[in-house]
């Protein structure tokens, strides 16, 4: 017998709780019909909830103590973190990670898993094969962000991949073992490697609540990713100090020829008050970008817990 672990990070989603639970085990049941070859269990994890998603998780637990647990939190502590405790409290030779709100077809499912027991990948992943739904502003600047991200940074993100994806046990090791307190999972994901199929999928709309990000978190999230994973920024401060200090230099030679050539003396202070401007401009830009590492840095040597959890079942 094989176990599997379904790791479910879940925020104020009482609605989709149910049809979530109701649609994955018809499908792992029919699935396992024939075969009688797999267990699975399932790891809510209540990500500070204010609605009635913890009374659902326990009322799941009371019908399938065996098949279904969950990790409650202390206060809502982010999707990552949560994918991070369910990882941790699973116990499945293979585990899958989901979204709740069924926008990861579980009709997947059974592929993924015959995947891994038949071939010799470690990792099967899903991708988005459109971006229909989506509002334009927010398609185009999710293209960039995956263009910037795979330019400037080690590791490589597949455009449009979901965090849905089933794991073999060492690879859910190296997860769980990654210390960091910023963590990106998209990035980590990539960082540990291991052989990986993609599958994708068309989009799917949520089937009950909304979406937890707003166009902000995203932007936040993508910066999260780019600084979690790439130094160019920093390296794009030493390179506008040498270009202007190059520009400099050249301007200076310009004006001691021009008043050797012509005796022009030079008109004075407009031109002046750009560049100090422009100068100072640039020297609390880089600042800032500093600023940014050095505040990561600060949160990751504090060493604080990534999630309090309340209560395990
Ligand atoms: N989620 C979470 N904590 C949060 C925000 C979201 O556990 O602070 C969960 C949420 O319940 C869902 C998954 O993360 O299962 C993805 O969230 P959402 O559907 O809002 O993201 P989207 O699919 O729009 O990218
Ligand atoms: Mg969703």
């Amino acid at each position: 017998m094989q176990l599997i672990s379904i790791v479910v990070p879940c925020y104020n989603e009482q609605e989709s709780l149910p049809l979530f639970y109701k649609r994955v085990e018809q499908i792992m049941t029919e699935f396992n019909r024939h075969r009688d070859q797999f267990q699975w269990e399932y790891w809510f994890v209540n990500d500070g909830s204010s609605d009635e998603s913890l009374k659902q998780m326990q009322y799941l637990h009371a019908a399938n103590p065996e098949g279904v647990h969950y990790v409650n939190f202390s206060r809502n502590f982010g999707k990552e973190a949560a994918l991070l405790a369910g990882l941790k409290a699973a116990q499945g030779d293979l585990v899958a990670v989901m979204d709740v709100d069924l926008q990861d077809p579980p009709e997947l499912l059974p592929t993924m898993i015959e995947t891994l027991i038949e071939t010799d990948y470690d990792v099967v992943a899903t991708k988005r094969s459109d971006r229909t739904g989506e509002p334009w502003l927010r398609s185009k600047l999710s293209q960039a962000f995956y263009h910037v991200i795979n330019h400037i940074s080690q590791v490589q993100i597949v455009p449009g991949a979901r965090d849905y994806r089933l794991m073999r046990r060492q690879v859910v090791q190296a997860i769980i073992d990654m210390p960091e307190y910023n963590r990106f999972s998209k990035g980590i994901f990539s960082w540990v490697g291991f052989k990986t199929k993609y599958l994708s999928f068309h989009h799917q709309d949520r089937v009950a609540g909304k979406t937890h990000w707003s166009m902000r978190q995203l932007l936040d999230y993508s910066l999260e990713g780019i600084m979690d994973y790439s130094e160019v920024p920093l390296a794009i401060a030493s390179w506008l100090g040498g270009l202007s200090f190059v520009g400099a230099i050249l301007g200076m030679l310009w004006i001691v020829f021009r008043a050797l050539l012509f005796g022009n003396p030079t008109a004075g202070w407009p031109s002046l008050v750009a560049i100090i401007l422009m100068l100072g401009g640039l020297q609390l830009l880089c600042l800032g970008i500093l600023g940014k590492y050095v505040g990561r840095i600060y949160l990751e040597t504090k060493h604080r817990p990534q999630y309090l959890i309340k209560e395990q079942r």
